[in-house]
């Protein structure tokens, strides 16, 4: 079985956003994606953290936890922060749902992660924090054109 492991822990500032989508996707390289996957995954993470960034540290600063796991041609991302959490995930995944609309926001981050990538699921708790699991699988049998 091809396994392989990274994690990157960064501070939430909105340089990070671009090093944890580039690490992500040099990461995923070994599995010979696509120009398409790899942009569709860039994308996802990019969502995933700025929401670090925006939202769980909205007004401060805190870690984010990047994990990502490589099993055969599957590849998982979990994304995490300690920051305020989500009272209504059901509520905060619905299309054009933000919380900051003043902030001309269009609540579509958590959409384009479920629509980028095969699997997509949220944990969190109010004043904890929040858990995005996403995996991707890669089809590495097809040459990429
Ligand atoms: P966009 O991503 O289009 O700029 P958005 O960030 O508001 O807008 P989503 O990414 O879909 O939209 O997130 C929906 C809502 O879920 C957010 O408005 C916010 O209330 C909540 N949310 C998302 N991620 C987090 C997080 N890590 N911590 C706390 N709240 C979050
Ligand atoms: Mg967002």
């Amino acid at each position: 079985m091809n396994k392989n492991y990274l994690k990157l822990q960064f501070y939430s500032y909105p340089r990070n956003q671009a090093f944890a989508r580039d690490a992500v996707a040099a990461f995923c390289l070994e599995l010979n994606p696509s120009l398409s996957d790899l942009s569709d995954v860039k994308t996802a993470v990019s969502e995933a953290v700025t929401n670090c960034t925006v939202h769980a540290y909205r007004d401060c600063c805190g870690m984010v936890e990047v994990e990502c796991e490589i099993e055969d041609n599957k590849l998982h991302i979990k994304v995490s922060d300690k920051g305020a959490g989500i009272a209504d995930i059901q509520k905060a995944i619905q299309p054009f749902y933000t919380s900051l609309p003043s902030d001309e926001r269009s609540g579509m981050g958590f959409t384009i992660m479920q629509t980028f990538m095969d699997e997509f699921s949220v944990e969190s708790v109010r004043g904890e924090g929040t858990i995005v699991y996403m995996s991707k699988s890669f089809n590495t049998e097809v040459e990429n054109a």
